[in-house]
């Protein structure tokens, strides 16, 4: 099956049989279109193009892309060589798009990133991607292979003066390795803590040198764009934002997924329409919009378009694009102490109020899931949540771990209060016995 590439630009092939490992049926569909395109383009225009576009980080961050592009120095006095990475580490929690991106068309990665790295000026280009996708690893290897063969990638490519090697660096594994500076650090062979930004890697990255780092899914925006033009992408997004998304439903939902619809369509419209509605019996009590390191929003939000500003203003963040629904029978502290577990893991052990809050959280959580709690423990929880917030730490994780757990205990306030009240979990059977 293939879908219309004007609406579904990102999953056009993603249904085509044998498309991973035929680089004849991804160019018999516009292929490498916006490579060509690209070549005849100054470099500057490429940029100007994604900026204008509204081409904004899939990543998670939302930055605009082209403005990301255009820190990197130009001019007879900017350094010679440069960088290009392309994030593939994805392990936020709720998140599984990129991977559906790098199994089933891994070529769209390759045209983009060869288009991205052109804009830059970067003649290497890496792509760090999670331990754990091994069949995305191999696809990609053979993508690259044939990009290689038939001359779209190496040595002075068509002719045009520019060269650009592709190289596969497979992460080691840890949630910390996708924060864009602990990645530069991994890829440098040291150990995967972030560095202080600034200086922002576009200036000093990879071995201290203008290095871009892009999401998978961002990278692929980019031959659609620079093939059909600012107009087209623009009026793709039903929003603020220009163009489409991949988005995601886990949870207690009948038919959790990832499907590519235009920025800006309704939550509702994705949970009911995509995912098939809540499972039988089930109502939804509230849900993260982008991955495990987003606020909680409840019910009164399932009319927002899913953009990054109708998101942010309603107090959380569209991250990821992947939504996690929690459901009415589901323990809404059971679900916190699980991410609160996975992000006090992943903590690089850099930053006192991660290394140090992030088990204190765990402890906390844990003694009011098990019916261990006290009164006072949810001031500490929220005081403790409140010391990992912006700020306090060289990265995102810790701020990224205290959303769930601040933003839950407003919304699921009596929850967590019955648990204490109780002495139990009350979605548990009386007879059952939680075990840490
Ligand atoms: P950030 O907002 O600090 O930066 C986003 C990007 O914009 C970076 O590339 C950064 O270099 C650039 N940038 C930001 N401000 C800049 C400035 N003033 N000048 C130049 N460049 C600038 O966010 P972050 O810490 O890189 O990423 C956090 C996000 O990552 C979260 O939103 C989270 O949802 C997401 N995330 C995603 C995954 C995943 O698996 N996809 C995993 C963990 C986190």
């Amino acid at each position: 099956m293939q879908t219309d590439p004007l609406t579904n630009p990102l999953t056009k092939n993603v249904g085509a049989e044998n498309i991973a490992t035929d680089l004849e049926r991804y160019r018999a569909n516009g292929g490498y279109r916006g490579w060509q395109k690209a070549l005849q383009m100054a470099p500057g225009d490429i940029v100007k193009t994604a900026q204008d576009g509204g081409l904004r980080g899939r990543g998670g961050a939302g930055f605009n892309t082209g403005l990301k592009w255009s820190f990197v120095p130009t001019g007879d006095d900017a350094p010679p060589v440069k960088y290009l990475v392309c994030n593939a580490d994805e392990m936020e929690p709720g998140t599984f798009k990129d991977r559906l991106l790098m199994e089933r068309d891994p070529h769209l990665l390759i045209e983009g990133m060869a288009i991205a790295a052109y804009a830059i000026g970067a003649r290497t280009a890496y792509i760090f991607i999670r331990g754990e996708y091994h069949l995305a690893t191999a696809r990609l290897e053979r993508a690259i292979d044939e990009a290689k063969q038939q001359g779209l990638l190496g040595d002075n490519i068509h002719g045009s003066g520019f060269s650009l090697e592709i190289y596969l660096h497979r992460s080691a594994g840890n949630y910390i390795c996708g924060e864009e500076t602990a990645l530069l650090n991994a890829l440098e062979g040291k150990r995967a803590i972030p560095r202080a930004k600034p200086p922002f890697p576009q200036v000093s990255g990879l071995w201290g040198r203008p290095t871009v780092v892009n999401n998978v899914e961002t990278l692929c925006n980019v031959p659609p764009l620079i093939d059909l033009g600012i107009d087209w992408y623009r009026g793709l997004g039903r929003g603020e934002d220009a163009g489409s998304k991949l988005f995601g439903v886990s949870g207690k939902v009948r038919k959790p997924g990832t499907w590519e619809l235009p920025m800006g369509t309704p939550i509702h419209e994705i949970i009911e329409e995509c995912a098939g509605g809540m499972c039988d019996g089930l109502k939804l009590k509230g849900f993260l919009p982008g991955g495990g390191s987003t606020n909680f929003l409840g019910p009164e939000h399932l009319d927002l378009p899913m953009d990054y500003g109708a998101i942010g203003k309603a107090g959380s963040r569209m991250g990821t694009g992947t939504i996690i629904v929690v459901d009415d029978r589901t323990c809404p502290v059971g679900l916190v102490l699980n991410l609160s577990r996975f992000f006090a893991r992943e903590s690089c052990g850099w930053c006192t109020p991660c290394r140090d809050g992030l088990p204190w959280v765990v402890q906390l959580l844990k003694r009011i899931e098990y019916g261990q709690g006290r009164p006072r423990d949810l001031e500490l929880l929220r005081e403790q949540a409140e010391r990992m917030g912006p700020g306090n730490t060289f990265c995102a994780l810790a701020p990224g771990a205290a959303a769930p757990i601040l933003s839950g205990l407003k919304l699921f306030e009596r929850d967590f209060s019955e648990h204490i009240a109780r002495g139990r979990c009350p979605y548990v059977a009386e007879t059952e016995v939680l075990e840490a």
